[in-house]
């Protein structure tokens, strides 16, 4: 829209200056003549005069509205103009048009001087005083310009990883130094009409032209590599740091058809895609699409959830009972998070925990969990059953962190739980992800009596030879090694093995999503210790879940 007025107001000055020159050119014979007007008489000259002056100002208004056309337009009338003016005084021998030769070059002059303080100070505004790559304000600028004209291009958005660490670790000279050291190297890769923009801290912004193919264009930059840094101030010169610095790039394609409203939309959906190119291991690069765009709208639209579930009290627990396979007995529950909406819908946790795990709400999750199933089961733990487990999962992410056995032995503590009836329940992605914090966790754990549940067991990669040392008390095996054992012999066999290795591990064994009685069986010829599912019993409310103790105590 704004383009649009540029260019029409443009028109309007040009048509203006232009109209100026024919009435100066039209009125030029030479001579000096007289118009009048009623009892006025006005001298041609004087009139030029006017009219040169009208047109001196129409050319510096035109510098205002568009730096870059309107000064090239109003170079080019005033250069007519001038010249305009001088062909009497070769023609005729005439020197009358010289004070308008004069004020024109004058009027020439001032928009020069205009001109350079402009550029200068749009300039200064413009650029980046580290990399003096354009900056942000010119990013919009330029990114807008090209939508508002439909032009098709490419941007990709550059990172430094973790450039705030690099700043505090090694310091600002540093930083500085590795900034003007990648936008060299990123410069060096443009092509015509492709631009460079540093948009802030380490992010950059590159636009490409539609017929490149940007990955090829920026496989060779987009890397890690270790870069030697100039000393810190006050090291000695000759103390070299070097650090590792990594690039990953978001590229987003700007079609004629796509409905783009300005650059902030551009750069949400290139920062989408930048996220998912984080995630990689090496070359970074992630071209933005629509399933991306979905997967980003699903996990914000989970995250909201989560976040209206905490503090509207959303959140409930049920608790799905465990029994020997044997004789029925009651082992204890495990206990699976609920959401319920105001509407009276239920979310199911395989809806909201992985878009949870993503973030930091898991933490908050699994906190909520383990006070709340501690807090309502611990009177029934203490005055009914006291050979009883409660199971409860926790996230690879919370068993993975550090202070995590002190946070759980502080609740225990704080709840006053037996640890005893306590059992964590954890995946093979909790070693994939953190090995040693999380076996020092499970270490800690059990020393307070804690058991430990290796959940979803079939379903990881982890290698058996690995499995075996992991210090697990019990073995989960998956649904899906279930579901297929009356049909499948090989899926059969293999349950055997798995039984029977977390035998020789010194584990117990759980089947979980047992849903029949020939199910039951084969786990009770393959001396499966314990079941959980469907046949037995179904997650209950925790009224339902005490009643269930008291019936089989
Ligand atoms: P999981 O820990 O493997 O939990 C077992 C899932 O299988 C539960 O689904 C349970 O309802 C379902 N299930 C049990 N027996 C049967 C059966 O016989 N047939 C069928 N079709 N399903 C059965 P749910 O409650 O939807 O939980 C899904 C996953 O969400 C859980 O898998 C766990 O990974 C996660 N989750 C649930 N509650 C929590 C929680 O409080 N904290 C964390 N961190 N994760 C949780
Ligand atoms: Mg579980
Ligand atoms: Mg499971």
């Amino acid at each position: 829209m704004f383009y649009y007025k540029k260019s029409l107001l443009l028109a309007l000055f040009t048509t203006l200056s232009i109209f100026c020159i024919y009435c100066i050119s039209a009125t030029t014979n030479g001579n000096s003549g007289i118009l009048t007007m009623g009892s006025f008489t006005i001298p041609i000259v004087s009139l030029q005069g006017i009219i040169a002056a009208v047109n001196a100002l129409c050319c510096i208004i035109m510098v205002f509205i568009d730096f870059k056309k309107g000064s090239k337009i109003a170079f080019t009338i005033m250069g007519i103009s001038i010249a305009l003016a001088l062909i009497p005084i070769f023609t005729v021998h005439s020197l009358a048009p010289l004070p308008g030769i004069v004020s024109n070059i004058v009027s020439l002059v001032s928009i020069i001087i205009i001109y350079s303080f402009y550029k200068r100070s749009s300039m200064n505004s413009l650029t980046d005083f580290i990399t003096g790559l354009p900056n942000r304000r010119y990013y919009v600028k330029e990114v807008n310009e090209r939508l508002s004209v439909k032009q098709t291009f490419y941007l990709a958005c550059i990172e430094i990883e973790d450039f705030k660490n690099i700043n505090d670790v090694y310091g600002i000279r540093a930083a500085d130094f590795i900034l003007v050291d990648t936008a060299k190297k990123l410069k060096g890769k443009l092509g015509e009409n492709e631009m460079l923009f540093r948009i802030t801290g380490g992010l950059f912004a590159m636009l490409l032209n539609e017929k490149t193919v940007p990955e090829e264009k920026l496989k060779n930059v987009i890397r890690s590599e270790v870069m030697m840094l100039p000393p810190k101030e006050g090291e000695d010169l000759l103390v070299k740091n070097s650090c590792i610095v990594s690039l990953a790039a978001g590229i987003v394609h700007i079609g004629s058809n796509d409905n783009y409203k300005d650059s902030a939309s551009v750069m949400r959906d290139a920062e989408i895609a930048l996220m998912e190119a984080r995630k990689l291991q090496n070359q970074k690069m992630c071209l933005f699409s629509d399933s991306l765009k979905k997967q980003d709208f699903e996990q914000k639209e989970a995250e909201f959830l989560i976040k209206d579930a905490m503090q509207n009290n959303y959140f409930y627990l049920v608790y799905q009972p465990q029994f020997t396979t044997n004789e029925k007995k009651l082992r204890g529950f495990e206990t699976l998070i609920r959401c319920k909406k105001p509407d009276g819908s239920i979310i199911s946790p395989a809806n909201f925990i992985p878009a949870a795990e993503k973030t930091n709400l898991i933490t908050s999750i699994d906190d909520y969990v383990l006070r709340r199933a501690m807090t309502e089961f611990k009177p029934v733990v203490v005055n009914e059953k006291k050979d009883f487990v409660l199971s409860i999962n926790v996230s690879a992410k919370n068993i993975g962190t550090e202070n995590f056995a002190q946070k759980l032995k502080q609740i225990i503590d704080e709840i006053q739980f037996p640890p005893e009836n306590l059992e964590i329940e954890i995946t093979e992605y909790s070693f994939a992800e953190s090995m040693e914090t999380t076996v020092e966790n499970i270490l800690s754990l059990k020393s307070l009596g804690v058991q430990i549940a290796l959940d979803d067991f079939g379903t990881g990669y982890t290698s058996i030879a690995q499995l075996m040392k992991l210090p697990v008390t019990l073995l989960k095996i998956d649904k899906s090694l279930i579901d297929n054992i009356e049909t499948d012999p090989v899926m059969c066999d293999m349950v055997d093995s798995v039984i029977y290795m977390g035998h020789i591990m010194n584990c117990e064994v759980i089947s979980e999503g047992v849903e029949n009685e020939n199910q039951l069986e084969i786990l009770k010829e393959h001396k499966c210790d314990f079941i959980q599912g469907f046949v037995w019993g179904k997650p209950l409310d925790f009224d339902s879940a005490v009643s269930l103790c008291k019936d089989t105590k």
